[in-house]
């Protein structure tokens, strides 16, 4: 009985969020840290009026109080469990064929990394990436019975400063993984969507995976590869874009059905905004290509949701490479992400306001797309 009354849940929210349209925002806000400004200065609040619970945030900033509504609020004790079983169903559908963006968006502090991929080396701690994909392979086997076969491939790559950096291009070791040739110099990272809307990024890595070991291997490889760059390059990890990306594609061998899905899941630059006047050379230069691609991501999100005939996908390099997974039959989810340290209020808010126009977006007219997964398998899931 509970089970089915589980099953009764899970469908009527998939039912809700068919009805809002296909993006949603889940605001997080993380616990307070040793070096925040003092616990006491309480700025943030969780109204517990029935009707939001769980879904609004207040915000004091000099006696006034700003007030916002998500599809969900996560507080600072929730755990990175509690947080992957709100999008676990979002996670699912890549496996029924839908295009999934995730984005983690909020100043640099604020909890984005910590969300998308946690704490390694402890499980309790893992972020979304690594649980998406343990549950993505569970699936895989148990649809197999079904006659499901899937195929799955990853791909990381930082964008900094408008240019395309791949993370899995300079490690030979991992011998049971096809893939491109490995190098940097030279590279052109071009990308190039084809006319079944799969995108291409020329001379970019691209691995076939068969189980999360290989996944977290691939992960670990990554991290790697954008420290070496962080020290290089002045903290480069808060001022680039990190878009982990898992292609899918199953085919059922009684019905000989087929599905393409695709799981991006973005770790966006900091939304903070420097001052112009104070920065000068590289660091001038990042913040305008950080400021160019996040108000092209909303320059986006605008324009697919007021409909408009031109979507200027091709203004950011982050955005036209999603372009194909952002909009029409695709799903897309945005955190924001909030400290709660008293000293940040200002760029909090800033988030929260950003965050609240995005949520009143709908893009698209969702619809089933004929060449889906039939969707009564995956509410056994979540
Ligand atoms: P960002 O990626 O937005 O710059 P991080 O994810 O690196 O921020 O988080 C900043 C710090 O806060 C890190 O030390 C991180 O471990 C910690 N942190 C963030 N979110 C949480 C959380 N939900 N629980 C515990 N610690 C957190
Ligand atoms: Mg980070």
């Amino acid at each position: 009985k509970i089970i089915e009354g589980e099953k009764l849940r899970k469908k009527l929210h998939n039912t809700i969020l068919e009805l809002k349209g296909n993006i949603r925002v889940f605001c997080r806000v993380r616990p307070l840290l040793a070096d925040d400004a003092a616990a006491e200065a309480k700025v943030i609040s969780y109204p517990t009026s029935t009707e939001f619970l769980g879904r609004s945030i207040d915000l004091m900033q000099s006696g006034q109080k700003h007030s916002f509504t998500f599809d969900k609020v996560f507080m600072p004790d929730a755990s990175q469990q509690e947080v992957f079983v709100e999008i676990s169903q979002l996670v699912q559908s890549a496996l029924d064929g839908y295009k999934v963006c995730i984005f983690a968006y909020g100043q640099t502090g604020s909890g984005k990394t910590h969300t998308m991929m946690g704490r390694p080396g402890n499980p309790e701690q893992k972020g979304l990436i690594p649980r998406s994909l343990e549950q993505i392979f569970e699936t895989r086997q148990s649809l197999k019975s079904q006659g499901w076969k899937y195929e799955m491939q990853v791909s990381m790559l930082e964008i900094y400063n408008e240019t395309i950096r791949d993370l899995l291009s300079t490690n030979r070791s991992c011998s049971d993984v096809s893939r491109t040739e490995n190098g940097v110099a030279g590279k052109q990272y071009a990308i190039k969507h084809d006319a079944n809307g799969h995108t291409h990024v020329s001379d970019l890595t691209v691995v076939d995976v068969r189980s999360t070991r290989e996944v977290s291997f691939l992960l670990d490889q990554a991290a790697q590869s954008r420290s070496v760059g962080k020290t290089q390059m002045n903290e480069q990890s808060s001022r680039s874009h990190f878009v982990f990306t898992l292609r899918i594609s199953g085919v059922n061998e009684s019905t000989e059905q087929q599905v393409q899905g695709v799981l991006n899941l973005i770790d966006l630059a900091g939304s903070e905004r420097l001052s112009k006047s104070g920065s000068t050379g590289d660091r001038l230069k990042e913040t305008q290509a950080i400021n160019k691609s996040l108000s092209s991501l909303s320059d986006v999100i605008f324009a697919l949701a007021k409909k408009e005939d031109h979507v200027p996908f091709r203004n950011s390099k982050l955005t036209y490479l999603l372009q194909p997974c952002l909009g029409g039959d695709s799903k897309t989810l945005m955190f924001v992400n909030i400290s709660p340290d008293p000293s940040s209020l200002g760029e909090s808010l800033c988030s929260l306001r950003f965050a609240a126009r995005v949520n009143a977006c709908e893009i698209g007219i969702p619809r089933r797309q004929t060449n889906m997964r039939p969707s009564d398998s995956r509410l056994s899931y979540g």
